[in-house]
């Protein structure tokens, strides 16, 4: 055979490449070890000031500082209002890969009683509301700018280029403001000079601390927000017959739209959830109302799911509107589509993830009905998404706070493994095995 040589060169080649990226990254063992007490320190200085989405100044103004004071070769502040992106450039050619951290808090009364608990207030929709990291975003970017230090002090070993990219409103930008992934990406963070050609983000959750959960294919939930509109007509309610009862024909809908995944879509595709979280219409008992509003949200896990939703949820309204002789208006305003892993980058950096927290810490996961703007970068090139676990393994499942409680807390000894994940991606990635 005549390859036989040249693919066993090959394979030399890789694994001495690869075995030259485990040697440097266990070079690194001292800069975590000192790292470490670093992203702790910073994660509750960042826990104790949440700011509000579209308003993360203070946030921003120190992820910046930090990214100056580590000399990396540029970096960019007030992308998509309060983005900040750093570059940094390897001692050796290479490809470049962008590494996230959203940054925003939550309108959210903290209670976890922490040393370092927010008594930050805020305003939102024109209300004094209190502020929390109640997500944990205060851990994602305390982690990313303890890889972006890790991986500044270790030029030598890093082939190609890392963007650091701290995202602003995740949790979506306030009523009438642009913002989030959609915009960093319409403001260029995906684009040259330096286009990334792969992503890697994190997020905390409530796993065991220092485990991380992936999920191969779509994990997270594409999500939009839903309204409906039922116009009727005003009478007595003493009385129907003389007028149109939105109500009656918003309660038909609000049961009707829930047998469109049951009888209609193919669930095989992934889970399909529609939630009416609100319906408000009428003012007293006896006065059959105008109109009524409905407020919801739709997560699917498949676009071809998701379009047909879409569509028939139009059409089931429209027509149970109509058999009431009443007139309905349907409102669909994406927030996200599926936040997955890419397969094959996936399988590429699994040894990566293994290494970062351990065998038996990478978990596969189920798919997660929440969802993530993340997946906006995840549309124009490959990415992994992984959650991180950070709660105390001691606290059974039922009782651990998630994401949102007022109660939702780090177990802070995990957040190495994410800093470890972050930066073995970005030293991994280049190298021939990984690619
Ligand atoms: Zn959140
Ligand atoms: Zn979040």
């Amino acid at each position: 055979m005549k390859n036989t040589s040249l693919l066993c060169a090959f394979a030399a080649f890789v694994l001495s490449a690869a075995a030259l990226a485990q040697d440097a990254k266990n070079q690194l063992d001292a800069a975590f070890a000192a790292i470490e007490p670093k992203v702790i320190e910073w994660r509750r200085d960042i826990h104790e000031h949440p700011e509000l989405s579209n308003r993360e100044f203070r946030t921003a103004a120190k992820v910046a500082q930090h990214l100056e004071d580590i000399g990396l070769d540029k970096v960019e502040t007030e992308i998509a209002h309060t983005g900040v992106v750093g570059t940094l450039r390897g001692a050796k050619p290479g490809p470049v890969v962008a590494l996230r951290a959203d940054m925003d808090g939550l309108p959210v009364l903290e209670r976890t009683g922490a040393a370092f608990a927010s008594k930050a207030r805020g305003e939102y929709l024109g209300q004094d509301v209190p502020v929390m990291h109640a997500c944990g975003h205060d851990n994602h970017v305390a982690m990313l700018m303890g890889a972006a230090e890790v991986l500044a002090n270790n030029r030598d070993k890093l082939a190609g280029t890392v963007k650091f990219i701290f995202q602003p409103a995740e949790e979506g930008p306030p009523a009438g403001e642009d913002g989030g992934a959609k915009m960093m990406i319409e403001e260029g963070v995906l684009d040259n000079p330096d286009a990334p050609e792969a992503i890697l983000g994190l997020h905390v959750w409530p796993g065991n601390a220092g485990t991380l959960i992936y999920r191969s294919g779509s994990f997270m939930a594409a999500a939009d927000g839903l309204q409906i509109n039922v116009v009727g007509r005003q009478t007595h309610g003493s009385s129907p017959w003389r007028g149109i009862d939105p109500i009656y024909a918003a309660a038909q809908i609000a049961t009707a739209i829930q047998g469109i995944p049951s009888r209609h879509l193919d669930i095989t595709k992934g889970p399909v959830v529609i939630t009416i979280g609100s319906i408000h219409g009428g003012i007293r008992g006896n006065i059959i109302p105008d109109e009524v509003e409905m407020h919801g949200t739709i997560r699917t896990f498949d676009t071809g799911v998701r379009e047909e939703l879409h569509a028939k949820l139009r059409k089931t309204v429209a027509a149970v509107a109509e058999a009431n002789g009443a007139t309905a208006t349907v409102t669909i305003e994406g927030y996200a589509p599926v936040t997955g892993n890419h397969p094959e980058l996936l399988a590429k950096m699994m040894p990566t993830l293994r290494w970062a927290a351990g065998d038996v810490n990478v978990i596969e996961g189920d798919v997660i009905t929440g969802a993530e703007d993340y997946s906006f970068y995840q549309e124009r090139i490959p990415g992994l998404f992984l959650m991180l676990g950070v709660a105390d393994p001691a606290v059974p499942l039922s009782e651990r706070p998630a994401n949102h409680s007022p109660l939702f807390n780090a177990r802070e000894d995990a957040l190495i493994v994410g800093v470890r994940t972050l930066v073995g991606f970005a030293l991994d990635y280049a190298q021939a095995g990984a690619r």
